[in-house]
């Protein structure tokens, strides 16, 4: 299972004609957010995969019928929970509110009750005796795992919280790149989970 996500920035290296030759086997294209949807559009036609993906702070709030909220030919998976290419997969999107008027943008506590909607379904899968969670695409780090000191780039403790409790394989996010001085996007294994920036993309080999 071969996944190609990207967040916050285009890249020339994916934003052309020659993108399907160079990436034959994508399984799966995830948008962490922060991108204009025409690039995940041009994406999903290109590589011909399903997109799923959730709004960062500088996308527009989603409305259920409003096509112009969305991006045409994905699947988003803001608050919600899916099973696709035989993967469990949930995903919750937005950034720690900086401005008081922001949209896509929560408080520590907020995000606390947003993620109230991914537990029963998945505690019905695990009930249900299926596995664990598979992948968790947020638009947001944890706090304290690839964030930063200002308060826009501050993470969520809640998405900390949620790694304790459901131990996702793969937990994917965007919305940080120069983590501390970093130049390149930061790895971080935390549990049984492996948190990965993925901004502006990474190629992800799931077993
Ligand atoms: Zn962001």
């Amino acid at each position: 299972m071969k996944i190609l996500a990207v967040s916050d920035q285009i890249d020339d290296r994916l934003y052309h004609a020659g993108v399907r030759e160079r990436y034959p086997d994508v399984d799966l294209l995830v948008g962490c957010g922060d991108l204009p949807y025409e690039y995940l559009e041009f994406l999903v036609t290109a590589l011909n995969t399903p997109l799923v993906y959730v709004p960062g702070n500088h996308d527009p709030q989603y409305k259920e019928n409003d096509p112009l909220s969305q991006a045409e030919g994905g699947v988003c998976l803001d608050q919600s929970v899916t099973h696709l290419k035989g993967l469990l997969m949930a995903g919750i999107g937005g950034s720690i509110r900086y401005r008081p008027d922001g949209i896509n943008q929560y408080t520590q506590s907020e995000m606390y009750y947003r993620l109230r909607k991914l537990v029963l379904p998945l505690l019905w899968h695990r009930l249900l005796g299926h596995r664990r969670l598979d992948l968790l695409i947020a638009h947001s780090p944890p706090l304290g795992i690839h964030d930063d000191d200002d308060l826009a780039h501050t993470g969520f403790q809640a998405l900390r919280d949620f790694i304790k409790t459901f131990k996702p394989r793969y937990f994917l996010h965007g919305h940080t790149m120069y983590y501390k001085g970093n130049l390149e996007p930061p790895t971080t294994r935390v549990g049984e989970t492996m948190v990965i920036n993925v901004y502006p993309y990474r190629v992800i080999e799931m077993e």
